[in-house]
């Protein structure tokens, strides 16, 4: 770390990582700090769908329809093996606007808007289909055939793989990137940067990006501009379920408070993920109240019964696996969570070279990426033109490391992923679902392999082991409670 570098990023979050990837591949030799592991903050917490942008039609955004439809093609090419089509349906609704007659006018629009604009239909071998209206009923239900929207987003099959395939590209350009390295502070010295990490260490920089999604900038002279933004908790909770093998957008209505949610099901790793619920204040995994939640599982419960579910309330908690929180920007201005979110992600800078990046959607962090970079490129001749839309991501051509791998693949990937723990392997190496229980005897022979590697003694290995337990025995426990 004692080099100097063009660019810091702060924060190795799917934002930090495409930024290293784009500022790598264009000539830059930059370097990410991340206070824990790569992809352990709001990252790994997602529903995993790479928006394709027919949502954006309903507020007229052409413009937000065709970067996300746009996006989605370009994921898929870059990561073929993360990214796959993602069937979606919307069931036909009582009003006009929800009409199958409204819907067949969007569809029509959104394709006719793909094919000319090169959006992801516009090219002959393009995985997705078109979208259209449908007759079906989704599975598990007795209930009758319904109109339908139908169209594809894609769906990011391991949030926390693409994440480390973003970094491992940028190394193989350059970059340098280091997990466990909590930045502490930023101080301008003349025109070099100084970052400071909490350990003491200190790095020194052209630029600084700051990538950390915390709303406060860790560089003091910025704090008081991030005054109109204010932290929204979000959650999903995971189901043991099979509600359809599409994901589909059910109404969850209140009969007290005569509202209506509409809640998204969305298939993934034999489970089901349903969400998104927002919050003004900040729930954490640690202080999620029990209440919270509660309410959640009665809104997916109402959501199921109305659409033709049998299942008891009762068995919907017991089917709860685990729960996703993660925070986003949204605007101090409006006081409902949901709608307070930002639309664009938010940009703010000292006018030198320290840049504070707030993402707002998983799917179009390496276009924010570019787009930002693309900035720096009109001041700094050492910026290249932009490659990212076409360059295939590393290791997305190799299969991904599973339990079931060799002994011998998974000490690879300890070695050349910086795993620093076993949950870092368990959870964010290993192309498995993370919310099944693992069970006793995998646990140990993660832990004995990532012991050898790391060299760890005994009572490193008990604490490790320990920190396993803990988070499988909080999942255990959080799903008795909700019973
Ligand atoms: C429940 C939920 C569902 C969502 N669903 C979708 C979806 O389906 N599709 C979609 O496109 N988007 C979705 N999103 C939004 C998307 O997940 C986020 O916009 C995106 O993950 C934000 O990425 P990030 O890199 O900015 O933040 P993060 O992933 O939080 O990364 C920031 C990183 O910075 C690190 N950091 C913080 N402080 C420091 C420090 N001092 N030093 C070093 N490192 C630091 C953190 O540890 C963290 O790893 C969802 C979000 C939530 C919460």
């Amino acid at each position: 770390m004692n080099s100097k570098f063009d660019a810091v990023v702060i924060g190795g979050g799917i934002y930090g990582a495409a930024m290293l990837w784009e500022l790598a591949h264009r000539g830059l030799k930059p370097i990410l700090l991340e206070k824990n592991d790569f992809a352990s903050g709001t990252s790994s917490n997602s529903l995993k769908t790479i928006h394709g942008g027919i949502r954006y039609l309903q507020k007229l955004q052409f413009n937000r329809v065709l970067e996300s439809d746009r996006e989605k093609a370009i994921l898929t090419k870059i990561a073929p093996s993360s990214i796959k089509p993602l069937n979606c349906l919307l069931p036909e609704g009582s009003s006009i606007s929800k009409s199958r007659y409204s819907y067949w006018a969007g569809t029509t629009f959104f394709n006719i808007l793909s094919r000319c604009f090169k959006g992801s239909l516009s090219s002959n071998g393009s995985p997705y289909k078109r979208a259209s209206i449908l007759k079906t009923s989704i599975l598990n239900t007795k209930s009758a055939d319904k109109y339908f929207m139908s169209w594809q987003d894609a769906q990011v099959l391991n949030s926390e793989r693409l994440v480390l395939n973003f970094i491992s590209s940028a190394i193989d350009y350059g970059a340098s990137a280091y997990n466990y390295a909590d930045v502490g502070s930023v101080a301008l010295h003349g025109d070099v940067y100084e970052t400071s990490l909490k350990d003491g260490q200190t790095v020194k920089s052209d630029y600084v990006i700051d990538c950390s999604s915390s709303i406060d900038p860790l560089y003091d002279r910025m704090a008081k501009d991030s005054g109109y933004l204010k932290p929204v908790s979000a959650m999903n909770l995971i189901f043991d379920l099979s509600v359809s093998n599409s994901a589909v957008a059910l109404p969850s209505v209140n009969p007290d408070l005569n509202k209506s949610t509409m809640l998204f099901f969305s298939p993934w790793m034999n489970s089901t993920l349903a969400g998104t619920w927002y919050f003004n204040e900040k729930v954490t995994k640690a202080n999620v109240d029990k209440e919270i939640v509660d309410v959640c599982l009665l809104d997916t419960y109402r959501s199921l019964k109305g659409a033709g579910f049998s299942i008891t309330l009762t068995e919907l908690k017991r089917k709860l696996l685990d729960i996703h929180l993660g925070v986003l920007p949204g605007t101090s201005k409006l006081d409902d969570p949901e709608k307070s979110l930002i639309e664009y992600p938010s940009v703010q800078s000292d006018g030198v070279g320290y840049h504070k990046i707030m993402g707002n959607k998983y799917t179009t962090a390496r276009l924010n990426a570019k787009k930002f970079v693309d900035t720096l490129k009109a001041k700094d001749n050492r910026i290249k033109e932009s490659k990212s839309h076409e360059i295939q991501l590393s290791n997305e051509s190799d299969p991904p490391c599973t339990l079931s791998s060799t002994d011998q693949s998974i000490r690879e990937l300890i070695k050349m992923s910086q795993v620093k723990t076993v949950s870092d392997l368990l959870y964010r190496r290993l192309n498995e679902n993370p919310h099944r229980a693992f069970n006793e005897k995998e646990i140990k022979r993660i832990l004995e392999l990532v012991a050898t590697e790391l060299g760890l003694n005994d009572e490193e290995v008990a604490q490790q082991l320990a920190e396993v337990e803990l988070t499988e025995s909080s999942k255990r426990s959080l799903s008795i409670e909700a019973r």
